[in-house]
């Protein structure tokens, strides 16, 4: 990165100046509930849940559960997918398990979501397009349910909650969940749907906690 030259102006846009005002706010707020706030933050997390959520700005995780920062462990990207080559889903998904040891992971899909509606699409959007792959080989395994509903959003809602259960099963089929498993670790893996309509969760009831009825090929000794 190159050093600023002589005419450098700092930024004056105002969106940007008025998130720092607001961390200011938030720092005052916080303090004026509980003088130590943040010193026990600071003292280290432990939160007993890995979130594992679409990159949606309408879909933030601790708002969304009502829940405070130090209590739920994020990984987020587009249309929450749990992608067994990912790096970065990997490794915080065993850091959540195994250094954290978390009790549960979520994958929390959205209705509406605007990486399974491109998904149904014939679309290019560019590099996201490989991405999205992914969610198009969910559709194909539910290519017929699906193409009996005729309302485009009503179809993207149904793809929203199979891709849901679709990672659900990726995140159960990991070497680190089955291994936690195997250790007698007490680890549940659930997924839900949130609705930005409503704001209401709905659990697709795929929640699992041993690798009992999972497909033979893909379970570890
Ligand atoms: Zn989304």
């Amino acid at each position: 990165m190159c050093p600023p030259d002589d005419n450098f102006e700092p930024a004056t846009d105002e969106l940007y100046n008025s998130l720092l005002e607001s961390n200011k706010q938030f720092v005052q707020n916080a303090l004026d509930a509980d003088p130590q706030y943040f010193e026990k933050l600071a003292g280290g997390q432990s939160p007993p849940l890995l979130w594992i959520g679409c990159a949606d700005s309408c879909v933030p995780a601790n708002q969304i559960t009502n829940m405070p920062p130090g209590e739920i462990f994020v990984h987020r990207n587009i249309a929450n997918l749990v992608v067994h080559s990912d790096m970065n889903m990997l490794s915080v998904l065993d850091y959540a398990v195994n250094v954290l040891k978390v009790k549960h992971v979520v994958v929390t899909g959205h209705y509406g979501c605007g990486g399974v509606m491109a998904a149904i699409t014939n679309q290019q959007y560019g590099l996201i397009d490989n991405w999205l792959r992914h969610i198009k080989d969910v559709y194909r395994l539910h290519e017929r349910k699906l193409e009996t509903i005729k309302d485009i959003n009503e179809r993207c809602d149904k793809l929203v909650e199979y891709n849901v259960i679709e990672n659900v099963y990726n995140l159960c089929k990991t070497s680190i969940v089955q291994n936690a498993w195997k250790n007698g670790q007490r680890l549940g893996v659930h997924g839900w749907v949130y609705s930005i309509k409503t704001g209401i969760i709905t659990d697709m009831n795929v929640s699992t906690y041993d690798n009992e009825n999972m497909d033979i090929v893909f379970k570890f000794k």
